[in-house]
């Protein structure tokens, strides 16, 4: 493996840092205080430059109008983008856009490419994912009730689901539900596109998460679909096929979002670093004269080191092999790299005392938003625990496969 970042690399993730800290962070105490809405007309011209600068869709094939960068070189740039929570979205690589980007340009007909991805990719209308149900464990994700029934030439899907991120201004939500409730478990549901303008789709609140009921893209919300009507062509890919689909989209979303927070915890660290430098404690006696401080520092830079090689790793091992054959690798980073995220947040608000706690401060928006890191796509239980089956597979022990059976 080579340690090096290609030159071009080197020059792009230094010209979006600088990017950033002039453009994008000036913004992020304006989310806090006046939320996300008040920010689209800045991040709207934000964007424009975005695209003048050749920079839109840094994970998207050329041929669909991206910039083309492999698994690896995005994962350089996630980890520049995610030192904001503005930088994705300013690039139009953020969750769950990009997921059900990469979704559509590999599994869409060429009408629901025309209908969905290709306003997807201009930025002129976002996406939501609907499949987590309140009434069930969506650590066990066979298990739903939303069901989608044939009828002449339609679906008709109904259904309760919540945690759909993103659905409020959505133009389109892909729609997990179960088409043939008589099929192996991983073979009863499907990905159904519907657009959010049906009158079987019924919006019910977004969800207060940890205080902050959030807006727009920076939202997560509850919603019904009642008898809502699609045409049978909205259905993506084979009937049957959703979890297969689901995996693809997971594979290369968790190098996204770990290496999203391999970016939260750079951001992190070098704030408490400079905190640690300059916050004296009697005259003259900087806090990071004291050892305990020292200790923050020092374990934090080991654990994002670590954390950082083992997503690069991951990544690599994806596109050599391919997701299935990185199983392994994909598991351990994703419970991994969410509690090394946790932990470094944590201590840059201990250091920062009353001012990382105080919201002119990332770090409480951190703190807030990133903590059900160890919970969406897969709790840390649920990685650790499949991981361990297939090592212990290895040594003769089989134990029976599914999250939660
Ligand atoms: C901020 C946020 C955004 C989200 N966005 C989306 C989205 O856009 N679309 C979508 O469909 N869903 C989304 N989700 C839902 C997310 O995928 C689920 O929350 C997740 O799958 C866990 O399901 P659950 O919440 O039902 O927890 P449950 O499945 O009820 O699990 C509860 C807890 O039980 C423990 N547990 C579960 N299984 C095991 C086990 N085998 N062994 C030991 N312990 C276990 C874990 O600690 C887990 O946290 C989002 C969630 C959050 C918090």
């Amino acid at each position: 493996m080579d340690f090096s970042i290609p030159g071009h690399m080197q020059e792009l993730l230094g010209a979006v840092r600088a990017f950033l800290e002039s453009e994008v962070y000036p913004l992020e105490r304006r989310d806090h205080a006046k939320g996300f809405k008040s920010l689209l007309p800045e991040l709207a011209r934000l964007r424009v430059e975005v695209k003048r600068r050749g920079w839109w869709l840094p994970q998207i094939a050329k041929e669909h109008g991206g910039l083309g960068l492999n698994l690896v070189e995005h994962g350089l740039l996630s980890a520049e983008l995610g030192r904001s929570p503005l930088g994705h979205y300013c690039f139009n690589c953020q969750a769950p856009d990009s997921g059900n980007m990469e979704i559509l340009i590999q599994f869409g007909t060429p009408e629901q490419q025309k209908t969905y991805l290709e306003p997807l990719l201009r930025g002129d209308i976002r996406s939501c994912f609907a499949m987590t149900e309140p009434e069930h464990a969506g650590s066990n994700p066979v298990w739903m009730s939303t069901t989608a029934v044939k009828d002449g030439s339609d679906y008709v899907i109904n259904g309760h689901k919540w945690y759909t991120s993103s659905a409020e201004g959505a133009r389109f939500a892909v729609v997990m539900a179960v088409t043939d409730p008589a099929q192996e478990p991983h073979f009863r549901a499907s990905m159904i596109l519907v657009p959010l303008d049906n009158p079987g789709y019924r919006f019910v609140r977004n969800i207060g998460v940890m205080g902050d009921v959030g807006e727009d893209w920076a939202s997560h919300a509850e919603v019904r679909f009642e008898d809502c009507r699609v045409p049978q062509s909205n259905l993506l890919g084979a009937e049957g096929m959703g979890f297969a689909i689901a995996q693809e989209r997971l594979g290369p979303g968790r190098i996204h979002h770990c290496m999203r927070w391999i970016g939260i915890c750079e951001r992190s660290f070098e704030i408490m670093c400079k905190h640690a430098a300059a916050r004296e404690v009697a005259p003259g006696v900087p806090l990071g004269t004291r050892q305990m401080v020292q200790q923050w520092i020092a374990d934090s830079r080991a654990e994002i080191n670590a954390a950082r090689l083992m997503v690069l790793h991951a990544a690599w091992m994806i596109e050599q092999h391919g997701a299935k054959e990185a199983r392994d690798e994909i598991s351990l980073i994703k419970f991994y790299v969410a509690n090394t995220q946790q932990r470094v947040v944590d201590r840059a608000i201990q250091c920062l005392g009353g001012y990382g706690v105080c919201d002119d401060s990332v770090l409480s928006h951190f703190y807030r938003h990133e903590r059900p890191a160890r919970i969406y796509d897969g709790p840390d239980e649920v990685h650790k625990q499949s991981v361990a089956k297939r090592i212990l597979k290895r040594h003769g022990i089989t134990i029976k496969s599914g999250a939660n059976q």
